[in-house]
């Protein structure tokens, strides 16, 4: 029996949200594709490590009570989503390097890290033949936008 992705996702945003100050804010929009098809097409257990990657990212660059938005969007043809946060940023000319592993950017030297979090995010949104891309400006935030092909 595949697991239910949305509930997946809710409950383990409720877990991250019993573990930090930060206001996690989750939004779902999954009307666009039957729940089967969903749960059929998405292996849970990269989801997971992709998600619990890029949100204990947001939580550790991100002051304390800062907002961290995950939209979830079911299309026809695509599973996208969206983790936002209102932290550090990351400079534009060093945005290329992240996804290389062991690279971390020149402003989050004071705080701790392997910098193995996003080549391992990467790697799992390569195995779906997904697509990954950032949006990032110093001391606003940061966007990460994850769609994975639902066939
Ligand atoms: P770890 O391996 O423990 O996750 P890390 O967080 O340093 O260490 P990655 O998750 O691979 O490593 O991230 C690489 C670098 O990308 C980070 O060091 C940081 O410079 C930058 N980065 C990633 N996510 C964010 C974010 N949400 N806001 C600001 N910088 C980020
Ligand atoms: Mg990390």
């Amino acid at each position: 029996v595949p697991t239910d992705i949305i509930r997946f996702c809710t409950e383990l945003v409720e877990e991250a949200q019993q573990s930090t100050q930060h206001k996690i804010i989750f939004s779902c929009c999954s009307k666009q594709m039957p729940i089967q098809t969903l749960n059929a097409a998405v292996d849970i257990t990269l989801l997971r490590r992709i998600l619990v990657n890029l949100l204990s990212n947001s939580i550790k660059y991100s002051p304390d009570g800062g907002r961290i938005y995950i939209d979830l969007d079911c299309q026809p043809d695509a599973f996208i989503f969206q983790i936002k946060d209102q932290g550090i940023g990351i400079p534009l000319s060093e945005q290329h390097c992240l996804f290389d592993s062991f690279y971390r950017a020149s402003n989050v030297e004071k705080i701790s890290g392997t910098g193995l979090g996003l080549a391992i995010v990467k790697q799992c949104v390569d195995i779906y033949r997904g697509n990954i891309s950032l949006d990032s400006e110093i001391e606003v935030g940061t966007t990460f936008t994850v769609s994975i092909p639902v066939y």
